[in-house]
């Protein structure tokens, strides 16, 4: 049997004739016709001004963080809970982290967030939180503690792409956003992300620090640094295509997470990361925690039986790289990653697998 994977690629098929469009007009590289069709659509899916397409999510923070004047000392406060890509640019910017712990939510709690706010050792300039598997955080309360404190928001929507808050997409609340197009989130580019926001003259910025900040002149003059950051006019053509089958893929991953929970839901030990009133998520990687079992017990089952399945992200707070960074936690991310696992969630997956994989986990129960 061919593995089945966590949530691998899934083609809508258009992809190959958009990419032979590319080589017939031979933009290769580095801009073209698809980047900026790219762009268009992403703004037109969710609603926001202004798209920029980059080489990852992880580069787009790194941009927000600099067109936001994050700066060396400075403090950036973070959901714990997360992936490295949604931190590491802090550290590109030789400011300081302080890591949030979740609520039961599973995402950042705003509670922790004001007392974090509160213990800082200097304001902090911006926050970034994570829309963990594609499940909106409390956006509300966040946007509200952000506005009262003068702190900038940046939502990492890595994984909550055509995710929604009172019917208004993840990634258009904050200040800026991004989403990203890695090979396994909801949609890829093989590799790639976006940067949005509603403020133009961000987006120009963080355009032009993604072209190598090179000056308007004939010759190359530069009066700072920037980086080689942009997405090339190939993988633009693929993003085109995945745009068009973001609502099926959506509809799917929710789909699949009703069919674990329908096959799992008498057993009194699991528990489903929720939904916040008012919200719908992508269900990107439908996430469980188990009461007494261990998680690694059931990873290994499956993985004998050739299916992939991962614990929750390691809280960022917990991780050795991080020691020595401020944090605010009361345990539960912490709980969270000891009990709880990503099942398999591939928009390409049977519903048969699902009842497989479920018929696994019962029996190792
Ligand atoms: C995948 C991911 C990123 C990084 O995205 P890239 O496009 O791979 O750089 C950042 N944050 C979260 C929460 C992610 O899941």
């Amino acid at each position: 049997m061919d593995r089945i994977f966590l949530s691998p690629p899934h083609m809508s098929g258009k992809e190959q004739t958009y990419i032979a469009e590319v080589f017939e007009s031979n933009y290769i590289a580095p801009l073209g016709a698809f980047v900026n069709r790219f762009e268009e659509s992403v703004e037109a899916y969710t609603g926001s001004a202004n798209a920029l397409a980059l080489s990852s999510a992880t580069a787009g923070l790194h941009l927000a963080l600099r067109v936001l004047g994050i700066t060396q000392g400075d403090y950036v406060l973070a959901s714990s809970f997360t992936f490295i890509g949604s931190v590491s640019a802090i550290l590109y910017q030789n400011a300081n982290p302080i890591f949030v712990d979740s609520d039961e939510s599973w995402n950042i709690s705003p509670s922790l967030l004001k007392e974090a706010i509160a213990r800082a050792p200097r304001k902090p300039k911006a926050l970034i939180v994570t829309h963990l598997y594609g499940q909106v955080c409390k956006l509300d309360k966040i946007m509200a503690i952000c506005k009262e404190e003068g702190i900038s928001l940046i939502e990492d929507a890595a994984e909550s792409l055509g995710a929604r808050y009172h019917e208004q997409q993840s990634g258009t609340f904050g200040d800026m956003a991004v989403y990203s197009f890695n090979g396994n989130k909801i949609l890829t580019t093989s590799g790639g992300g976006i940067l949005v926001s509603e403020n133009r003259t961000w987006i120009e910025k963080a355009k032009f620090l993604s072209t190598q900040a090179k000056e308007d002149y004939l010759h190359y003059e530069h009066k700072e640094f920037g980086y080689n950051y942009r997405m090339s006019n190939v993988l633009a053509a693929i993003g085109v295509a995945q745009m068009e089958v973001l609502n099926k893929r959506v509809e799917r991953k929710r789909e699949i997470f009703a069919l674990y929970k329908k096959y799992l839901d008498d057993i009194a030990e699991i528990q489903f990361m929720p939904e916040i009133e008012g919200s719908c998520g992508t269900r990107w990687l439908t996430t469980l925690t188990f009461e007494k079992t261990s998680p690694k017990k059931i990873i290994d089952i499956l993985d004998k039986k050739n299916i992939e399945s991962r614990p929750l992200w390691k809280p960022m707070h917990m991780q050795p790289l991080f020691k020595d960074a401020l944090v605010v936690e009361d345990g539960t991310s912490q709980k969270l990653f000891e009990k709880g696992i990503c099942l398999p969630s591939g928009t390409s997956m049977s519903n048969d697998d699902i009842e497989a994989i479920c018929g696994l986990i019962k029996g190792a129960l």
